[in-house]
């Protein structure tokens, strides 16, 4: 999966320090962030790179946001950075399809840490401009001491089998073929497993019983962090999907189900895994 980058390691403790020339710098358009181009993909660039393309860069914006390895990771608004020949801007979905797979996880982990700076820049309670802390990641108010963590959603995803059966979901969004599991954010005062009962019987009107856990998974492209569980059908098997979330949900016998191609995702992993007999 995607947070799996051993032999690398992500460094995730909270220790500022100045950037470095070698350090990976992004710089961000709203939505987008500024690569090096590399053929016909694209690479994280350091600042030494940056510099010699951008002089004018102001290298002492830069916000430290963790390590892989010896490697810092850092972001700043790249607002006044043009493209220009060997740098372009993408949009953080292409961290789905990058390489080296260590630096995908940390180019979205990045993207997550930098939605949130961005997104609470002022104090909710009071209005005043949040400031970084210095001991720990958070935004903290100067007037009113409010505290801001990054944002992180738990959601399930949940693997509903029958024997050899496993019940596929397709998205209202997703085009034909494109199965997922069933999946739904945690609200408040639940667990992840009252999470999964209510989302399986909200979607496809089913009722499982034998909830296990699975895996989890950082899913920084949509700020989740995902609880993989699987669980048995409990009770009458014809879906009754909820086309306001589905269009489809339906039964896939083990030598039938429909393996994507990558297996960054959870989901993904969980389908494969049923269909290969080693679910839980
Ligand atoms: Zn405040």
């Amino acid at each position: 999966m995607i947070q799996d980058i051993f032999p690398h390691v992500f460094n995730n403790g909270y220790h500022p320090r100045p950037i470095e020339e070698g350090d990976l710098l992004l710089c961000f358009q709203g939505d987008r962030l500024l690569l090096r181009e590399v053929g016909e993909g694209s690479a994280l660039p350091s600042l030494s790179e940056l510099k010699a393309a951008y002089p004018a860069l102001n290298e002492n914006a830069a916000n430290y946001l963790f390590s892989i390895d010896k490697i810092g990771f850092f972001a700043m608004s790249g607002d006044e950075l043009a493209e220009k020949p060997g740098f372009c801007l993408r949009d953080a979905a292409i961290f789905r399809e990058f390489e080296p797979a260590h630096l995908a996880f940390g180019g979205i982990t990045a993207v997550q840490i930098w939605r949130w700076m961005e997104n609470h820049r002022f104090c909710g309670h009071c209005g005043a401009e949040l400031c970084p802390s210095q001991s720990e990641r958070a935004l903290r108010c100067p007037d009113c001491g409010l505290t801001e963590y990054p944002r992180i959603n738990p959601a399930v995803i949940v693997a509903v089998t029958d024997g050899d059966r496993i019940l596929l979901a397709r998205g209202k969004n997703s085009p034909p073929g494109r199965y997922s599991l069933i999946a739904g954010f945690v609200e408040v005062g639940e667990t992840p497993e009252d999470t999964a009962r209510r989302e399986v019987m909200e979607e496809a009107g089913l009722r499982v019983r034998k909830l296990r856990y699975f895996r989890s998974q950082p899913w920084s492209f949509s700020d989740t962090l995902l609880f993989g569980l699987v669980c048995e059908l409990d009770g009458p098997d014809e879906p009754s999907v909820n086309l306001s979330e589905l269009s489809e949900a339906a039964w896939f016998h083990r030598a039938k189900v429909p393996l994507g191609q990558s297996l960054i995702s959870l989901t993904q992993t969980m389908i494969r895994a049923f269909a290969e007999g080693t679910l839980p």
